[in-house]
Order: structure tokens, then sequence, then C-alpha cells
């Protein structure tokens, strides 16, 4: 491409004459005054600052133009018929929540003296000026006005953003919390997380003497599962029996992978025969999975998995803490692979 010629030079000088647009151009002001001839002043006076314009001239006419237009500044007369200004500006500032108005700035003009000035802040307009004012005058409050106003937009603006970052943080947080204490291949609490939840059962349930039952359960020969089938299999084993506890139990219930095969559950409210028989279940469950092995050459195998349950129910004489408790199932578990496994044992004093 050609340099430009210095015709070309001109045009573009030309063209970036005005004024970098100013963050108060455009801004919605508006003017309020049963005299006609003020309100004209007053956009006069200002017009050189690209501001745009609504105009009123009683207070009810104010408050319509206000409810539609959102003005960004209101320049308002004291008196005038029907609603004064006074009564105007009473009605914005009760409005400024984020459901009504949000902040407008006022600033209210007034013939009268020194006591309604006063007077007039107090009712809560951000500035005053007094009638006959200067025209200089009123241009630099209107600034600082609409300045205010900017600032204020920007500060509702960012505290949205940051009311909006916290709700993200606190559901990060609670998401953070579920992952740990979540085990990752099954889905079910983890064995942290099922001592925290065990202290708290068993302190409640030594308190109340309220019955609390707790179940071990344990895939039978689970290794030869392993090595007959490849660990991946394995794996989708363990999830097939989490998924039977989980359904087998209630939704008050908590289960947990305590080890590698091994699951505990946590019972609150559930006496010993209640315990035998949602154990009971569970192990029939086990039992009755249908489960399918299948090779890469797509053959298929049924699979049989099995496994042995200890229950134990607290409060009984024998047990005084919460590890007798643990103790107490863990033996009935390795009672029930002592005794040929796919089997409950229950603990009996
Ligand atoms: P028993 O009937 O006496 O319980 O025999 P078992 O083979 O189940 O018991 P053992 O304790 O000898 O073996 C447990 C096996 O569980 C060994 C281990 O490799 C396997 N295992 C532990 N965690 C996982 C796992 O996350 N995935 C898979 N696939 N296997 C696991
Ligand atoms: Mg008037
Ligand atoms: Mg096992
Ligand atoms: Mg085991």
């Amino acid at each position: 491409m050609s340099p430009p010629g210095p015709r070309k030079k001109t045009l573009e000088v030309a063209r970036r004459t005005p004024a970098p647009a100013s963050e108060l151009e455009n801004r919605k002001i508006l003017v309020v005054d049963d005299d006609r001839a003020s309100v004209a002043l007053i956009q006069n006076a200002l017009a050189a600052h690209g501001y745009r314009f609504l105009t009123a001239h009683d207070g009810v006419q104010a408050l319509s133009a206000i409810r539609e237009a959102r003005p960004d500044l209101i320049v308002m007369d004291v008196e005038m018929p029907r609603l004064s200004g006074v009564e105007v500006c009473r009605i914005v500032k009760a409005n400024a929540g984020e459901s009504g108005f949000g902040f407008i700035p006022v600033i209210l003009m007034t013939a009268r003296q020194a006591s309604r000035k006063i007077e007039s802040l107090e009712l809560g307009a951000d500035d005053y000026l007094v009638k006959p004012f200067d025209m200089l005058e009123l241009s630099a409050r209107v600034k600082s006005m609409l300045r205010l106003k900017v600032l204020q937009d920007a500060l509702v603006v960012k505290n949205r953003e940051l009311e909006l970052a916290n709700r993200e943080l606190a559901q990060r947080r609670e998401e953070l919390l579920a992952l740990s204490r979540t085990d990752a291949l099954t889905g079910l609490f983890n064995r942290r997380y099922f001592e925290e939840r065990f202290a708290v059962e068993f302190a409640r349930s030594d308190r109340y003497r309220a019955p609390l039952s707790c179940m071990m359960i344990d895939i039978d020969h689970f290794k030869r599962i392993n090595d007959t089938w490849g660990h991946p299999f394995g794996d989708k084993v363990l999830q097939a029996v989490a998924r039977v506890a989980v359904e087998t139990l209630r939704d008050v219930d908590m289960v947990a992978r305590y080890g590698g095969e091994e699951l505990i559950a946590l019972l609150p409210e559930t006496g010993p025969q209640e315990a035998l028989r949602v154990s009971e279940r569970v192990r029939a469950g086990i039992e009755a999975l249908d489960l399918w092995w299948k090779g890469p050459d797509g053959r298929k195998e049924k699979v049989q998995c099995t496994a042995s349950i200890g229950v134990a129910t607290f409060p009984t004489p024998a047990i005084d803490s919460a590890e007798a408790f643990l103790r107490a199932a863990d033996e009935c578990l390795y009672a029930a692979k002592e005794g040929g496994r796919n089997r409950v044992v229950q603990y009996e004093e």
C-alpha cells in the first residue's frame, strides 16, 4: 500500500477532533419545574455536555417520568402544584433499593432561604440550589452528581458480581466437601467419613439408648474373581455389590467402603431382629446379582459372587465402646467366613 497523501492526513485529523466520549455523556437528566422558562434555561445551560433531557412540570408528571425512564439525575423545583419537589424526592429516596428505582441523585431548587435549604438536605436531596442560581454552579453540581451516580452504578454491578462469585464459591465448597467424603470407585462414603459419622451415631445411641446396628460386608473369594476375570472386572463386581447395599438399605442408613472389598453399613434406630432381616436381604441380593464377564472375542460367562456379613447391635451389655462395637461386627464377619461364607452371622452375648 502507498503511504497516505497529505490530503488523506487532513481528513483523519478532522475525524479525530471530537473529544473522547465521556462516561457522563448521554446520561439522562430529568428537569422538573412548573415554570417552563426555568426548564428551558437549565437545558440551555447544560446543552454543551451531551446529556439527554427529560422534562416534567409537576410532581406527578415527574414520578411517571422517573418510573418509565429511570433518569440518572433529577434537577427539581421544590414549589410545584399537586405534588411538591420535596414529596417526590422523599418517594424517590424511599424506593432507592435494587427492586425500586435504585440510587438516583436529586438536586432540589428552591426560591426560599437558609432554613429550607437545610430541610431539603434532611429530606434526602443530595444537593440543592437557591434560585436564582449561577448556571456555572448548576453545571458543576450536575457533573459531580452524575459522577456519583456512575460510581454508585458501578458499585451495584460489582456487588452483584461479588454475590454471584460468593454463591459459586459456596457451591464449589459443597462439591469439594462431598468429594472428600466419597469413594471414587463405588460412589459410597469413604472410610474417613464413616469414622466421623460412626463416632457421632455411637455417641447419640449411647446417650439416648437408641438401637444402632452395624453391618460388615466382605466379598467372598474376591481375589479369585480378580485372578480369574481380571482386576477391571473385579471393580465392576465391587460397584454392583455397593449398589445392592445402597438399594437395600434405607436413606437414613449409611454405607461406606471400609477396605478393599469390604463395605460397612450403619443403621440408626434398628434393633437386632430388623438388622438381621436387612443383612439377609443384602446377602441374598448380592448372591442374586446377574454378573456376566464378556471376553474380547464376544464370549460371555456368568460369574457368581457372594458375600459374608457380620452384624451387631448396640446397646448390649458386653459392648461398652465404639471400638468394641466394631470389633463385635468384625468377629461376626470372621465367623461367617469360617462357617463357610455366603452367610450372615449376628452378634450375641
Ligand atoms: P475371603 O472370602 O476370605 O474374603 O477371600 P478374599 O479373596 O475376598 O480375601 P482377600 O483379603 O484374600 O483378598 C481381597 C482381594 O480384594 C485382594 C485385592 O486385590 C482385592 N481388592 C481390593 N480392593 C480392590 C479393588 O478396588 N478392586 C479390585 N478389583 N480388587 C480389589
Ligand atoms: Mg415552582
Ligand atoms: Mg473378601
Ligand atoms: Mg476383605
